[in-house]
């Protein structure tokens, strides 16, 4: 989570606080928590905290119920944690980027980890979609398949996932490493897929550059990390977020 992004928007909104990163070690997080509700803090949860900050959590909404998972936190005016999880609506953002967002689509999600609950919660409120999951630790791919009935099918192979998919979705963390291979080669995909990748490196991922070779319709996971900050800050502070400024200073922490 880059501090940039919220500190951009706190400025622009004449908020007189700063956003600012804690490493916690697992361990540490129940002592964490205490002070941050202590001290009426507000803020973003990221790996490996997100699903242990929703247990955590007094209330959390709808949608972090559905995902079971926390990206953001506020505390009310009555004491209690509260959660939600704005990586649902910034994967909305992305596939709106290349025009996905369309009912009925059929979806190849790779990877089963937290980002890959956010976008099955996403997608399953585009009417009809459906998707095939693939998984490197197949138990985990199963283990989620079964929390969302959209989900058609667990393939063997990220090939057979992707085979008949309209949008191909890379929720793996593989791309973060300049040397990572791509999730999927993109000539297993179909002519026109809309390829979405979570992961976002200063420049395009290689799987997002190889696939706009091939004329797909691509984005990487910046404007998803764009809108989940710009929701976060909407939630915390009730006003719309700034998201020029913020896009603006994703862009230039991005290229530093
Ligand atoms: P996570 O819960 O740790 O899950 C990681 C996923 O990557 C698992 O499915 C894991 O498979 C898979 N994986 C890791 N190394 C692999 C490899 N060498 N080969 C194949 N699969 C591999 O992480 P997460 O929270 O879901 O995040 C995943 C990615 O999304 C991260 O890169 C993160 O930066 C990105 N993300 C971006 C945004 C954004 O705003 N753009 C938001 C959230 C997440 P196994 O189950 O087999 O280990």
């Amino acid at each position: 989570m880059s501090p940039a992004l919220q500190n951009a928007a706190l400025r622009y909104a004449r908020l007189p606080i700063t956003y600012e990163a804690i490493d916690v070690q697992p361990d540490a997080l129940d002592g964490a928590v205490r002070h941050l509700v202590a001290a009426r803090a507000a803020g973003n949860v990221t790996i490996p905290h997100k699903e242990a900050m929703a247990q955590r959590c007094a209330r959390l909404d709808s949608i972090a119920e559905r995902v079971n998972a926390v990206n953001a936190f506020r505390v009310a005016d009555d004491g209690a944690l509260e959660g939600t999880n704005t990586d649902v609506g910034g994967f909305d953002a992305l596939a709106r980027e290349v025009g996905a967002l369309r009912p009925g689509s059929h979806v190849a999600l790779l990877g089963a980890g937290g980002s890959a609950a956010a976008v099955l919660a996403a997608l399953e409120r585009w009417s009809g979609a459906t998707v095939s999951l693939f998984n490197r630790t197949r138990a985990r791919a199963e283990a989620l398949g079964a929390r969302f009935p959209i989900v058609q099918a667990i393939t063997a192979t990220a090939e057979d996932a992707v085979r008949d998919a309209a949008v191909v979705v890379n929720a793996t963390s593989l791309g973060l490493r300049a040397d990572d291979p791509v999730p999927v080669a993109i000539d297993h995909l179909r002519p026109g897929a809309a390829v979405l990748d979570l992961v976002y490196r200063p420049r395009e991922t290689a799987w997002v550059r190889a696939a706009r070779e091939r004329k797909h319709p691509a984005v990487d996971g910046l404007c998803m990390l764009l809108e989940q900050g710009a929701l976060a800050f909407e939630w915390w502070f009730g006003i719309a977020a700034p998201r020029d400024v913020m896009r603006e200073a994703l862009m230039t922490a991005a290229h530093e």
